[in-house]
């Protein structure tokens, strides 16, 4: 990994970011990506570079954010006993606007690995266009049950430039 062997030689903090990124995880490589933990941006990308600085900046003495969870709805066809949602079937206060506002603001702080979930996100219409709206700056998690995943919204998803984990 190029930017692994460029930190290896860039002194106490580049070896820092990669204990921070690396430690106990299991390297997978997938579709020319290697990936190592659903915390850290798969290399190479733009992403994992943004994440690599965030981690060097906050052991340096500048801490930023760079992880985001996103609940885009809290709505969902399933009762875990576990949940802790309340209220499953309240309508979303949010839309696409509103997304695209706070998306930007942590971009603009630093998150670089961005994660959508709810309730269920696949229930909202909008789903492709917000997953959209994190473009190459972070990386995509999807948290869903996959209830009611069709294949029309898996080709629709992957004629967007971004992949996402589920
Ligand atoms: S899938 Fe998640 S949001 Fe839905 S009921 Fe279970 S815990 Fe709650």
């Amino acid at each position: 990994m190029g930017q692994r062997c460029h930190l290896e030689s860039g002194g106490l903090i580049g070896r820092l970011a990669l204990y921070y990124a690396f430690k106990e995880s299991k390297l997978t490589r997938l579709c020319e990506r290697i990936f190592s933990n659903t915390f850290t941006p798969y290399y190479p990308s733009p992403a994992y570079d943004r994440f690599l600085e965030g981690v060097v900046q906050s052991a340096a003495g500048s801490p930023r954010p760079m992880i985001m969870n996103l609940a885009v709805t809290a709505r969902c066809p399933c009762s875990c006993c576990h949940c802790s949602f309340s209220d499953r079937h309240q309508q979303d206060g949010l839309d696409l606007s509103d997304f695209k506002s706070i998306i930007s603001e942590a971009q603009e702080l630093g998150v670089s690995l961005i994660g959508i979930t709810g309730g269920e996100p696949l229930p909202r219409d909008d789903l492709e266009d917000i997953i959209a709206l994190v473009g190459e700056r972070s990386m995509l998690v999807l948290f869903t049950t996959g209830y009611g995943l069709t294949h029309e919204r898996v080709r629709r998803r992957r004629g967007s430039p971004r992949h996402a984990r589920a």
